[in-house]
């Protein structure tokens, strides 16, 4: 019998669902902070241009209730990181406008 990847109950066969979980994001660059937000903000900054944000995901099996959930969450996450990078973008650009030029 199949174990849920995000609550651990037991799932019968016929309603295994496989599902993309998101485990993570890294950004092209130095690894300057555990936030991958704070991360990309420093290493945009750094090459005075944003720079690239991976994330990964991984196949796993999931109860049909989990399922649901995460497919709600995705689509929350989707728009978080849409506004994020919106409002750091606004942010990078006022700090390299704030900063000296050389
Ligand atoms: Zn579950």
């Amino acid at each position: 019998m199949a174990t849920c990847f995000i609550c651990a109950n037991h799932i019968p066969t016929a309603q295994v669902v496989r599902r993309r979980v998101y485990t993570g994001a890294s950004v092209g660059g130095f690894n300057l902070s555990s936030n991958v937000f704070v991360n990309w903000l420093l290493n945009s900054a750094i090459r005075k241009r944003p720079t690239s944000v991976r994330s990964y995901y991984a196949i796993r099996t999931v109860c049909p209730s989990c399922a649901i959930a995460l497919d709600k969450a995705e689509r929350r996450r989707t728009g978080l990181i849409v506004t994020g990078i919106v409002s750091a973008a606004i942010v990078l650009t006022i700090v390299l406008l704030l900063m000296p030029a050389r």
